[in-house]
């Protein structure tokens, strides 16, 4: 007794740390960073600006003028209702802890985000893996067969999908709302690389979608700040489970101000879309790296020898993420988020000697 052993929860005690490898020196591309840092004179007046901010009071809860700076950047109208959240990890909890009845089930299709599986062991609700196809598509049948047998209270759809990179058929994910007798959260985490497409305006269609959306892939990663639009009778719900100060007010003010200068965050966006176009042609002309298609910012590539080509490129510098061993689909496969043109030449040139 009194030890941690005999009172945590078994799901907890059986889960690992979200894993941060160390990537001091090294050229990171392991995490779809932006690899850009804010221009100086931003930067300058982003300072000048935070000192403005009254740290010695709590934050507004309502934060409005960060919710219709979000509702422009993103294009999200007016009757929609948008619920924040500490990185868009948080609200994954804050759904799982309010969902989380006894019994219930959280299905996720596989390989996706690993936070899906995780929200659902700390918010002690029962998991379920339905997976995808070789090419990483929604396997239909199988879906569909898991909704009626598991009748999940909740289902993750990551659009683009983490760490495939693709985009699902459009039709499945309506057949899966359809289907499906719970919530169903589209996780848009990466809908800025993926030339517009969404499922933002079926949200208020369908009595049971959840769009989440964050500013981390944008190139805000470090303020934590994520969101969830979607019906007002789910998202009033969220509210009450959402700790009350959960965005800090520099981090509030940080994301007000530069998304209203959203030009600068959309000109760094199309520059890592062009660049993904040629770190994929330069992956093409590597041989034994098959490429899988992209509308994130990362790419996914099929080496001869995952863990292997992970260490080598690790040797020369550069830090990816190796998911060989973390599900059968996914056997030999890298990670590789799309950094600097200089980044991206120094990625290719180190996987052609990693792959030969
Ligand atoms: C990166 C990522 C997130 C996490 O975003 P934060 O807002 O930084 O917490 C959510 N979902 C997917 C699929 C991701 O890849």
């Amino acid at each position: 007794m009194k030890r941690a052993a005999d009172w945590v929860r078994e799901e907890i005690r059986a889960l690992t740390a979200y894993h941060v490898a160390p990537a001091a020196g090294l050229v990171k591309l392991d995490a779809m960073e932006n690899p850009y840092p804010l221009p100086p004179d931003v930067a300058e007046e982003l300072g000048r600006h935070l000192a403005t901010v009254a740290v010695n009071r709590y934050p507004d809860p309502g934060a409005p003028a960060l919710k219709s700076a979000l509702r422009e950047a993103m294009g999200i109208p007016a009757g929609r209702g948008i619920l924040l959240g500490n990185g868009s990890d948080e609200i994954l909890q804050v759904i799982a802890v309010a969902l989380a009845r006894p019994g219930a089930t959280m299905l996720a299709l596989e390989p996706s985000f690993a936070m899906y599986r995780m929200s659902a062991a700390t918010a002690g609700m029962g998991y379920a893996g339905v997976s995808l196809s070789p090419d990483f598509a929604i396997d239909l049948p199988a879906t569909l067969e898991a909704i009626g047998r598991l009748r999940p209270a909740l289902t993750w759809i990551a659009y683009p999908n983490n760490p495939t990179g693709n985009l699902f058929r459009r039709e499945d994910v309506l057949a899966i709302l359809e289907a499906a007798p719970g919530l169903v959260v589209v996780d848009e985490a990466y809908y800025a690389f993926s030339s517009g497409a969404t499922f933002l305006g079926e949200v208020g269609r369908h009595p049971n979608l959840v769009l989440v959306r964050t500013v981390s892939k944008l190139g805000l990663a470090g303020l934590r700040l994520g969101l969830a639009v979607g019906p007002e009778d789910w998202l009033a719900e969220f509210d009450k489970v959402r700790l009350p100060y959960n965005v800090n007010v520099l981090s509030a003010a940080a994301a007000t101000f530069l998304l209203g200068r959203r030009g600068l965050l959309e000109a760094q966006t199309a520059a890592i879309v062009k660049d993904r176009a040629c770190l994929e042609a330069g992956i093409d002309a590597i041989a034994g790296v098959r490429r899988f298609p992209s509308a994130a910012n990362f790419v996914l590539v099929r080496v001869p020898d995952g863990p292997a080509a992970f260490e080598a490129l690790k040797a020369r510098g550069i830090l990816v993420r190796n998911f060989h061993g973390s599900h059968p689909l996914l056997a030999h496969c890298l990670r590789l988020t799309v950094g600097t043109p200089d980044e991206n030449a120094r990625l290719l040139e180190a996987l052609t000697r990693a792959a030969g």
